[in-house]
């Protein structure tokens, strides 16, 4: 579903991703660890077209992040063409980041009517079902000043799956809520996983990354220093840096 090759990023003279290599299979949930400033949400963000990058190949879905490719030759994406490939990949946040003013249901009905022109009565109907999933149903009426941490991120992850994306970017979703409110989100990412979502996970929940997770990676430093099944990585790290880091985190 994606799949990087010696993906590299600099902003200015900063080198930030140095040679990503990576592939996330479909309905793989990919969790990504690694210290900050290591890439992780560059990389993301180079996923979802918000970064173009400067050397490799970066493709989702088999198709080059960016750009058409016609025989030989690339042709660089227009921003409308790019506005079009964004639209399948969800993208939720470890700040939450609704309209204030909308309501629950209003958030999560407002792309599909706007971007995808779907009707009133069908995208309220959809949004109803998808409060539900995230276990919101009684919530659809209350603006986002009226719901916790935790609820907001679940209409967060409502309103990303309203687009009915095939992959899905969660940037630390939850390293931003209060220690109760986490499980709450975290079960619906398992609940999406066990529906077959391809999930990209950058994460600080460990125990997610071992019970939920199919492949883990370890980034330093814009680089990929470790990858595995999760349960291997977490209890028998190769190397220094994935122990170094583990032991802090752990
Ligand atoms: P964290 O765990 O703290 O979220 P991260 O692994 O997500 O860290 P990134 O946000 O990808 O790290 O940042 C990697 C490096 O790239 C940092 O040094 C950051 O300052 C730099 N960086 C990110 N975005 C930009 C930008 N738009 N312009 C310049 N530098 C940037
Ligand atoms: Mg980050």
């Amino acid at each position: 579903m994606v799949k990087a090759e010696g993906v590299h990023k600099s902003f200015g003279a900063a080198h930030i991703l140095k040679g990503i290599d990576l592939e996330v299979a479909p309905r793989e949930v990919f969790c990504l660890i690694g210290p900050s400033g290591s890439g992780k949400s560059t990389f993301l963000r180079c996923i979802n077209h918000l970064e173009k990058i400067n050397a490799g190949r970066l493709s989702v879905d088999g198709e080059l992040v960016g750009y058409r490719q016609k025989g030989d030759k690339l042709y660089e994406l227009k921003d409308s063409e790019v506005a079009l490939k964004r639209r399948d990949i969800g993208m939720v946040f470890q700040r939450f980041n609704l309209f204030p003013h909308m309501t629950a249901l209003a958030n999560v009905m407002e792309a599909p009517m706007q971007v995808k022109g779907v009707s009133k009565s069908v995208a309220r109907e959809r949004a109803l079902k998808l409060l539900d999933r995230v276990g919101l149903a009684d919530k659809a009426g209350n603006y986002p000043s009226q719901l916790s941490g935790g609820q907001q991120q679940r209409v967060a992850i409502a309103r990303a799956l309203a687009m009915e994306p095939k992959l899905m970017l969660f940037d630390e979703p939850t390293s931003a809520l209060d220690p109760e409110l986490v499980g709450d989100v975290l079960d619906v990412m398992r609940g999406l996983a066990e529906d077959g979502m391809t999930m990209i996970v950058v994460t600080h929940e460990m125990g997610f990354a071992r019970e939920v997770g199919d492949a883990l990676v370890f980034m330093d430093n814009g680089v990929v220093v470790e990858s595995g099944h999760p349960r291997d990585v977490l209890t028998n790290p190769q190397h220094d840096r994935t122990k170094s880091f583990l032991s802090k985190v752990l």
